[in-house]
């Protein structure tokens, strides 16, 4: 438990964090993300995860999928539908962090056992939060983030969505003791934790409670994995620029897609 009040996400530290890009760079360089998830019934959820990845500066991104799922990444997505997770391609993919879980359905802790294998920094979302997966990765010792909505978070640490909601700082922090992880528990305000440090997100606002907006989040914080952030910082950026574009937008009736297009226009802002 962290003995210290809670860091409050503020401006000047959150662009301190922000990956510089050299005149060099190019797109393998500047981070690839690998997302893994989509199932029949949900196939636009990893496909927003990609957008919030690529509308956070990932140079390439590549999207596993269940070949018999309509999953349709964006354009500029690296499409690799697989016939079963356990797919050889699957552990060939080129990235350097990975985003595990989003619109995963009953496949989605398939999906997370199978991604492992890369032992890439993770973030684990959605159909991926389940407590003998998480366990996994936290026994493999992969850097991981896991972004529960508090009914996630409840299933995680097997009690009741009042007991999460009702102490969210404390259920984070749990979370984050118990599976060795960084732990983003999302609401309003999101909160963060990681074994001696939390923080309290600043950005964000109720029109944001919309389908898809935690899965642009997990792309989002997947590319500043993989452009070489930690994962406490990954989390605190991801967190506070989501939020800060979600703010930006700011009346109800925003979509998800349209938090992902806002995050250039609020990471131009804040440099
Ligand atoms: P999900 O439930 O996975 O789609 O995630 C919802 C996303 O919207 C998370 O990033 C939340 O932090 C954000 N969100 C939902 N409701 C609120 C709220 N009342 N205030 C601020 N952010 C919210
Ligand atoms: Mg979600």
């Amino acid at each position: 438990e962290p003995r210290e009040l809670p860091e409050l996400l503020d401006p000047e530290t959150m662009r301190a964090l922000l990956p510089s890009r050299p005149g060099h760079a190019h797109k393998g360089s500047v981070g690839r993300v690998l997302v893994v998830g989509g199932a029949a019934e949900y196939t636009g959820a990893p496909a927003l995860a990609a957008l919030g990845a690529y509308r956070a500066g990932a140079g390439l991104v590549t999207v596993a999928y269940p070949s018999d799922a309509r999953v349709d990444p964006p354009l500029e997505a690296v499409r690799l539908p697989v016939s079963r997770w356990q797919d050889a391609r699957l552990f060939e993919a080129k990235a350097e962090a990975l985003a595990v879980g989003m619109g995963g359905g009953s496949g989605g802790g398939a999906a997370a056992r199978a991604a492992l294998k890369l032992k890439k920094p993770t973030v684990l979302d959605a159909d991926a939060l389940y407590p003998e997966v998480v366990k996994a990765y936290a026994a493999a010792a992969v850097p991981t983030v896991i972004t529960p909505h508090p009914g996630e978070a409840a299933r995680l640490l097997e009690t009741g969505v009042g007991t999460v909601v009702q102490d969210p700082l404390g259920s984070a922090c749990e979370l984050a003791r118990r599976f060795r992880t960084t732990a983003v528990l999302k609401g309003g305000p999101t909160v963060l934790c990681e074994p001696g440090r939390a923080a309290v997100n600043t950005t964000g606002n109720p029109a944001m409670a919309t389908g898809g907006a935690g899965d642009v989040l997990s792309g989002a914080i997947a590319a500043f994995l993989a452009a070489g952030l930690a994962p406490w910082d990954a989390a605190r950026l991801g967190v506070y620029l989501h939020g800060l574009a979600g703010d930006h937008l700011g009346r109800i009736g925003l979509t998800a897609h349209e938090l992902a297009e806002a995050l250039p226009v609020v990471r131009e802002k804040l440099e």
